[in-house]
């Protein structure tokens, strides 16, 4: 049997206990939400973004299990501050590093995701990891389409 304890580590936990940027955000640019069936977990994304395609401020709201919840907070931690096209970048290396198209040691250098290795013994969560990442691509998409 996989190690549970290297899924469930104090970090992720801590997150899922209270999330970062977890609450409404008022007057969003983009709002972009996604589902996962599988283990009932949805997220909700705020955005606002100004007029230098800069993310000012990020807020979630959702509901799920710790791995997804986790996973939007550190994930807001990350997106804060940065442009659209850093966005695009960063959330395109998230995907293909937990679909191993990249090397996991790459989470190292990714904030608290460098708690979320032992996801990669649970291919089924990866889903959960994954969901507010597609959630953000949607956004980003509309944002993209709205210029
Ligand atoms: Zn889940």
């Amino acid at each position: 049997m996989a190690d549970v304890d290297a899924l469930y580590q104090k970090v992720i936990l801590e997150h899922n206990r209270k999330p970062h940027h977890y609450g409404e955000l008022t007057e969003p640019t983009v709002t972009a939400g996604e589902e996962n069936p599988v283990c009932g977990d949805k997220v909700q994304l705020m955005l606002r973004i100004n007029s230098s395609h800069i993310v000012e401020d990020i807020r979630f709201t959702g509901r799920g299990c710790a791995i997804s919840i986790a996973s939007a907070s550190i994930m807001t931690d990350l997106v804060h501050s940065k442009s659209l096209p850093e966005l695009q970048q960063l959330s395109r290396q998230i995907i293909d590093i937990f679909h191993q198209k990249l090397p996991p040691d790459l989470l190292s250098q990714l904030g608290d995701y460098a708690a979320l290795q032992g996801v990669f013994q649970f291919p089924v969560r990866i889903k959960c990891v994954l969901l507010p990442w597609h959630a953000l691509e949607k956004a980003l998409e509309l944002c993209l389409s709205n210029r």
